[in-house]
Formats: structure tokens, C-alpha cells, sequence
């Protein structure tokens, strides 16, 4: 059986059609059949530049390939641009792939992207990516929820005062619930004041995981009390996802991909302090 025969003929793209694509956090192994097929049937790609080049190797050579170059923090086309693409190479009966990192629909702008197909008539598909929450903690051996550790998990944004200001931090404070922080690595210093002035444990432990599942992965470990200081120290840089919550801990005796987990900074020397 080939790899794609499975796919029913639903996901087809009919000429002018556009996929809205999951392509997970950048392990190839991790896209769905229904994505190989929808790459393999595109005769134009638009991708996010946070796309692993793993899974843009699997798009066919004469393929044409336009990255757009959004990325966290990063600024690429304005998404009206990418609206303008989408509408241009389906106007001219184009078979369209839109590709993005992890799941288009989590932190994706897949539902703009979706509403404007809509408006303009154009037929579309959604396939789900593995999105870096799931990715990240898998890779970093993290078990999202534990029994005994964690009874429900948040995914969570909070890199820009529009999104620090309308959360709801006595309630992401609370115990034995794990917080997946997306695009975080910039407001780490804000978000440990919000979360320690309503009431979170300072040695709540933490995982910062960066570029997850792909080969350059590194996981990052220590507690809530110590977080900026600690990314700082490893220079931790985007794509990475923050893990907050009792299981991150686990990562220690649970890691199994890539390199060993790294901790804390050492401590100053204790004269240095005194002096
Ligand atoms: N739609 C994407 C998220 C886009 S927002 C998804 O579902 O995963 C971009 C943020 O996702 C990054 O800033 C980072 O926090 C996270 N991210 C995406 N890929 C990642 C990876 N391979 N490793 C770590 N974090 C990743």
C-alpha cells in the first residue's frame, strides 16, 4: 500500500482549490497522510518560513514554492498579501496548498485566512498539524496531563500587552495544571511577575523547548523563580514553546530525543555576592 493510497477522495483539491495545511513543528515524520498527499497534488505552495525544511524537501521539484515569511516576531507579507496570493493563483485555477508551522488553527491566523476564502467563493480544506504544544512536550518527554501532577492543560499566547492584559492570571496561577506558552520568549520577564503576584508557586518548574522535534532541539529546565534569568543564560531564541506547570519535571527523567536537558545557570559564588 503506498503511503497516501488511504486518503479519501474528500481531500481532493478540486483546480482553484486551497488547503490549509498543518505542517507540524518540523520532523517530516509528523505530517499527516492527508498532507504528504495535499503537497504532492499542489501546484503552488505558500509557506510560513517557520515550515522545517524536512517537509519542504517533500514538495515536488517543479512545484512553485513562495514562503511568506511570517514567523513569530518576524515581519513578512502582511497577511493581506498573502490573502491577494491565495486569490491570484485560484483565480487561475491553481491547485493551492497554504502551509503552516504546527496546526493552522492554534495560533495559525487559519481562521482569517478561511474567512476570506470563504468570501471570495474559493472552495477550500483544513488538514491539522501536530502543533508545537503537543510536539514539544512529546520530544521533550512532558506528559501534558499526569494523574498525579496535572489535571488539564492551557495553550496560551502571551508575547505582547494586548495579550498579557486580557488573560485571566488567577486562574492560569493555579496548581497542578500545565500553561504551553507560545511565541513567549520575548515577555518571559512579565509574564513570571503576573504569574507570581497571583499566587503560583515560585518553584513551579518549567521546560523551554526550542526548535522541538527537529535535530537542533534543546530543552531548557528550571523553575518559575528563576525563568528569565535562565533563558538568558542559554540564549534561548525562536521558535521555542514554554512548558509551565508541576510536569515539566518529568522532563528529566523522561527525555528521550535529542540532547540532554539543560538546567539553571550555577549560582554566583556566594564571596561575590558578600563582597
Ligand atoms: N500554528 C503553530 C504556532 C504558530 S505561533 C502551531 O500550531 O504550532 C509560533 C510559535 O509556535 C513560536 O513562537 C513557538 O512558540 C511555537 N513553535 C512552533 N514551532 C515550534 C518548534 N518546532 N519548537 C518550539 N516552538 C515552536
Amino acid at each position: 500500500m503506498s503511503l497516501t493510497a488511504a486518503s479519501p477522495s474528500d481531500f481532493d483539491l478540486p483546480p482553484g482549490g486551497v488547503a490549509l495545511v498543518g505542517a507540524g513543528p518540523g520532523d517530516p515524520g509528523l505530517l499527516t497522510l492527508h498532507a504528504v498527499r495535499a503537497l504532492e497534488q499542489a501546484e503552488v505552495v505558500l509557506h510560513d518560513r517557520l515550515v522545517g525544511a524536512g517537509v519542504l524537501a517533500l514538495v515536488p521539484a517543479g512545484t512553485l514554492r513562495v514562503e511568506t515569511g511570517k514567523s513569530a516576531g518576524a515581519h513578512g507579507m502582511a497577511q493581506e498579501q498573502i490573502h491577494a496570493l491565495m486569490l491570484e493563483h485560484s483565480r487561475a485555477g491553481r491547485r493551492v496548498v497554504r502551509l503552516k508551522g504546527g496546526d493552522p488553527f492554534v495560533f495559525g491566523r487559519g481562521g482569517e485566512e478561511l474567512e476570506f476564502l470563504r468570501a471570495h467563493g474559493i472552495p477550500f480544506r483544513v488538514v491539522p498539524g501536530i502543533t508545537a504544544a503537543l510536539a514539544c512536550a512529546a520530544y521533550a518527554g512532558i506528559p501534558l496531563t499526569h494523574r498525579d501532577h496535572a489535571q488539564s492543560v492551557r495553550l496560551l499566547t502571551a508575547h505582547c500587552r494586548d495579550s498579557i492584559d486580557t488573560l485571566d492570571w488567577e486562574e492560569l496561577a493555579r496548581e497542578r495544571q500545565t500553561l504551553a506558552i507560545y511565541m513567549g520568549v520575548a515577555g518571559l520577564e512579565r509574564l513570571r511577575e503576573r504569574l507570581l503576584a497571583a499566587g503560583r508557586d515560585p518553584a513551579t518548574p518549567f521546560a523551554l523547548v526550542e526548535n522541538g522535534s527537529r535535530p537542533e532541539q534543546r530543552v531548557i529546565t528550571g523553575t518559575l523563580a528563576d525563568l528569565p534569568g535562565t533563558a538568558r543564560a542559554h540564549a534561548v531564541a525562536s521558535p521555542a514553546l514554554l512548558v509551565l506547570g508541576e510536569v515539566a519535571a518529568l522532563a528529566a527523567q523522561l527525555h528521550w530525543f535529542g540532547a540532554l536537558p539543560l538546567g539553571p545557570p550555577p549560582a554566583e559564588p556566594a564571596l561575590a555576592r558578600a563582597a
